[in-house]
C-alpha cells in the first residue's frame, strides 16, 4: 500500500543466520514492485474476457435475432468485467408523440445486501419517458457521462426501482452516425470510472451501436412486410379480408376438412336494394353503410368464422366447424343485427336489409366453385322470396 494505492510486489529470500539456540534470526532477500506487470496482465485479461463477450453477443443477436435476449446475456459479464454495482442497458425508442424514450430490459440491482442473489433481474421492461437529467444526456446528446461523485437525490440519478445509490457512474451512448440508439450504464465501481475502463469497452460500444443499428432496419423491414401482406389480403374499406384471401382460405378449409371430417358452411350475404342507397345517400352513404355493415360482421361472427368482402355489397362467409343448422341460426342472428343497424350519415340515418343464402359442406360438392354455386342459388331464392331472409341450400 503506497500513497493509498495497492501494489503488487513479488518477495523472496532466504534465511542468513541464527541465534544460538538455532532459531530464524536474519534473512535477506528482494521484494520486487511488479505492479506495472501485474496490471498489464489483469488488462489482458480483461481485454479477452471483453471480445469473448462481444462474440457471444454477436452470436446471440444473430441466432436468436432477439436484442433483449442479447443484452441479458450480456449483463452479468459486463458487471464483472467492470467491477460495477450496478447497471443496465437501455435502447432508445420513440414514443407516439415522437420524443425518445429509453426501454430498459436489463437491469441489475446488485448491493451488498443481495450479492450473493442473482445479479440480473429479466423480464422487467422499465421505461424511462424524462430523459431531461444527466442520465438522460447520454442519449438525447449524444455523450458519454462519466461521474466519481454521489448523485444527489433530485440529480436524476436515482430513476430506477431497485436501483442503489449512485457513487460513481459511467453512461456511454451506443450509436451510429451520431444517433444514439441505446446506451450502457454502469455505477458504484470502488474505485471509480476513468478512460482506461472506456476505452477497454470500446468494441462492445461499437458492436452494440451496430447491433441496434440491424435491429431496427430489421424491424422496419418487417413492418413494410406486415403491411404489404395486409394490403394484400385486406379490403381496404371495410378490413375485411379480400376476395383473394377468401378464395385462398376456402381452398386450406377443404383440404383440412377432408382429412379431419369437420362440418362447415358457406353463406353469401347481398345488401337489398344497395342501388338505391347510392342514389339517396351518394357513394358516401353506401360506403359509411358497407363500413358499419363490417363492425356488425366482427361484432357477431367467431374469430374462426372468415368473412371477406367478396363484391361491391356482397359479403362471403365461411363458418368453420359448424353445421347447416347452427350456421343457418348464426346466419339468422345476422340477419336481424343489420336489419336493427341504425348508420348516422350526413345528419340523417341509414336502414338497411340483407339476404343470405348458405350451404353447408357436402361430399357429393366437386370443388369450391360449385359450392360457391349452390350458395348463391339459395341467395337467389332469399332475394326472389322477398328479401331480408336466409335460405339455405340443401343439394336436391
Ligand atoms: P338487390 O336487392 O337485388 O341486391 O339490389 P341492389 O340494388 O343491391 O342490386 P345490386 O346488387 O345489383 O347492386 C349493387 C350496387 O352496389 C351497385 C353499385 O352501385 C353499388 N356498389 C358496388 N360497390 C360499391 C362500393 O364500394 N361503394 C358503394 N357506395 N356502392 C357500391
Ligand atoms: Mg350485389
Ligand atoms: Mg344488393
Amino acid at each position: 500500500h503506497k500513497d493509498g494505492h495497492y501494489l503488487w510486489v513479488q518477495s523472496s529470500g532466504r534465511l542468513v543466520g541464527c541465534d544460538d539456540r538455532g532459531r530464524p534470526a536474519r534473512a535477506v532477500g528482494t521484494i520486487i514492485d511488479i505492479t506495472e506487470v501485474k496490471q498489464a496482465e489483469m488488462r489482458r485479461h480483461q481485454q479477452q474476457e471483453l471480445l469473448n463477450l462481444v462474440n457471444s453477443v454477436q452470436r446471440s443477436f444473430l441466432i436468436d435475432r432477439n436484442i433483449q435476449d442479447a443484452c441479458d446475456a450480456l449483463f452479468r459479464p459486463l458487471l464483472k468485467i467492470t467491477e460495477s454495482q450496478f447497471g443496465f442497458i437501455g435502447i432508445v425508442r420513440r414514443g407516439e408523440d415522437g420524443q425518445p424514450r429509453l426501454e430498459i430490459p436489463s437491469i441489475s440491482s446488485l448491493d451488498a445486501s443481495t450479492a450473493e442473489r442473482d445479479a440480473v433481474s429479466t423480464g422487467h421492461n422499465v421505461v424511462l419517458t424524462d430523459l431531461d437529467n444527466l442520465f438522460g444526456q447520454v442519449v438525447t446528446h449524444p455523450t458519454t457521462v462519466l461521474r466519481n461523485a454521489p448523485w444527489g437525490r433530485n440529480e436524476g440519478g436515482l430513476l430506477l426501482p431497485g436501483q442503489p445509490h449512485l457513487e460513481s457512474f459511467l453512461g456511454i451512448p451506443l450509436s451510429l452516425n451520431g444517433q444514439a440508439l441505446g446506451m450502457i450504464a454502469l455505477g458504484n465501481r470502488l474505485e471509480g470510472y476513468d478512460q482506461d475502463l472506456m476505452d477497454l469497452l470500446q468494441p462492445l460500444v461499437l458492436t452494440l451501436g451496430t447491433l441496434l443499428h440491424a435491429r431496427e432496419l430489421e424491424d422496419r423491414r418487417l413492418e413494410v412486410e406486415a403491411q404489404l401482406k395486409r394490403h394484400a389480403t385486406q379490403d381496404t374499406l371495410t378490413g375485411l379480408y379480400n376476395r383473394r384471401r377468401f378464395f385462398e382460405a376456402m381452398g386450406d378449409q377443404l383440404l383440412q376438412s377432408r382429412r379431419y371430417k369437420a362440418q362447415m358452411t358457406l353463406a353469401l350475404m347481398d345488401v337489398d336494394h344497395f342501388k338505391q342507397v347510392n342514389d339517396q345517400y351518394g357513394h358516401g352513404g353506401g360506403d359509411a353503410v358497407l363500413r358499419a355493415l363490417a363492425d356488425v360482421l366482427r361484432q357477431e361472427m367467431r374469430d374462426t368464422d372468415v368473412v371477406a368482402r367478396i363484391g361491391g355489397e356482397e359479403i362471403a362467409l365461411l363458418l368453420t366447424c359448424t353445421d347447416v343448422d347452427s350456421a343457418m341460426a348464426a346466419l339468422e342472428r345476422l340477419r336481424l343485427s343489420v336489419e336493427r343497424m341504425q348508420v348516422p350519415f350526413d345528419g340523417e340515418v341509414i336502414r338497411v336489409t340483407a339476404s343470405i343464402g348458405a350451404m353447408g359442406w357436402h361430399d357429393q360438392l366437386r370443388d369450391a366453385a360449385h359450392w360457391m354455386h349452390c350458395a348463391d342459388m339459395a341467395l337467389y331464392r332469399a332475394k326472389a322470396g322477398g328479401r331480408n331472409r336466409s335460405e339455405v341450400d340443401l343439394m336436391a
